[in-house]
């Protein structure tokens, strides 16, 4: 048994009084307002003066640490194993356009799960981002790649088989099918790297669409007369948008915009982080392009943006502060609202019968300690140092 002590917890709800979280195998047991009697091998974790958190769960990761998962999906597992320590316990290793081949060859890695003894985060399948895209919408994507929407090829594309998530552009020739199909399966479709006009995303939408992909990068913009994807997205209710708010990507006032629109239910931040994640400025790559990092941004040489370095644990920051949220619904969207959206019953929230994947944050949202079924995989040391009773 573990008992987390708290005094800030957030369900994502926030609970502002002292606590105590217990947790047995891996799952919460039960909020309790005092530490139970002692019991052998009882552990606690004292977590007053932090926040207690969800685990943050990350939609679209590209790699991080120096690694690529389109260029290597062996890498995914070692990723997860790091990617902790920014508070992620969850994440969805994206894999963007490339060659045919790619995409089976992350499936097998994913369904063959962590190596023995690993401890890091869940990767629970994988975000396929591509090759069905605009080559008007390229960005950092091969558009030697792109492929006309087949079922064919994505007739193994299913939860099953390792699959939780497509992004596709929805004015493509012969895509309607496709979203139909994936939809039935339980693949979340979500639409991207798209000039779709406002009226081509709403068919999207009647197809299964459920979802944006990175909003406003990428995607035909809102005009008044012309709504476009952006448009759609926004106006759509139901339709959950990834976001990326690192600053770079989007305005802060268009973060704002959106968030007013969409709220902590309809609006999820993603990092987009790349290989650079993690590491010192210097050239990475990215699905087999060089990618120039500083300190704030990844990009072609050409100036496109590929990915971010956004530190997931930032992103929460940056979207309260960008804003103007309470921390506990910008815990909601991080947590609870991609959960929701991936069908994950037993994450994003902190309730009894929960995993318990666990964030604790300083008061300026650094990540203290990760858990992940119950199980410390991230810690700084400080200040939550676990004790014996
Ligand atoms: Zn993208």
């Amino acid at each position: 048994m573990l008992s987390i002590l708290y005094d800030s917890l957030y369900t994502p709800r926030h609970v502002a009084r002292p606590g105590v979280l217990l947790i047995d195998t891996g799952r919460i047991v039960s909020l309790e307002d005092a530490l139970p009697a002692p019991s052998p091998g009882a552990e606690v974790i004292d977590a007053r003066g932090c926040h207690v958190v969800p685990g943050l769960i990350d939609l679209q990761l590209n790699g991080a640490f120096g690694l690529d998962f389109t260029a290597n999906p062996d890498d995914i597992w070692a990723v997860a194993g790091q990617i902790t320590r920014f508070g992620v316990t969850t994440f969805l290793p994206t894999i963007i356009t490339s060659p045919p081949g790619t995409v089976g060859r992350g499936q097998a890695v994913v369904m063959q799960g962590p190596p023995p003894g690993f401890k890091g985060a869940a990767a629970p399948g994988l975000h396929i981002e591509g090759p069905f895209l605009s080559e008007a919408r390229k960005g950092a994507h091969n558009p030697d790649y792109f492929r006309r929407p087949s079922l064919a090829e994505v007739a193994r594309w299913t939860p099953a088989e390792g699959i939780r998530l497509v992004t596709l552009a929805p004015e493509l020739p012969g895509v309607l099918e496709v979203i139909s199909w994936l939809a039935a399966q339980g693949v979340v479709v979500s639409a991207g790297h798209s000039s779709a006009s406002y009226d081509e995303a709403l068919r999207g939408f009647d197809a299964g669409i459920r979802c944006g992909t990175h909003l406003f990068n990428a995607m035909s913009g809102l005009n008044h007369r012309e709504p476009g994807l952006v448009g759609a997205l926004l106006a759509t209710p139901g339709i959950t948008v990834g976001l990326i708010p690192d600053g770079v990507h989007v305005h802060p006032a268009a973060v704002g915009m959106a968030w007013q629109i969409k709220g902590s239910a309809g609006l999820t931040p993603v990092s987009d982080a790349m290989a650079a994640l993690g590491m010192p400025p210097g050239t990475y790559q990215l699905a087999g392009f060089a990618v120039t990092v500083d300190e704030t941004s990844a990009r072609l040489a050409d100036g496109t943006l590929a990915g971010s370095i956004l530190a997931p644990n930032a992103a929460l920051r940056n979207l309260v502060r960008f804003t103007g949220c309470s921390l506990a619904e910008a815990v909601a969207a991080m947590t609870g609202t991609p959960a929701g959206l991936l069908g994950l019953e037993r994450k994003g929230r902190l309730s009894p019968g929960c995993d318990a994947d666990i964030t604790i944050l300083d008061s300026d949202l650094n990540v203290v300690m990760t858990l992940v079924g119950g199980q410390v995989v991230w810690s700084t040391g400080q200040p939550a140092t676990p004790a014996r009773p």
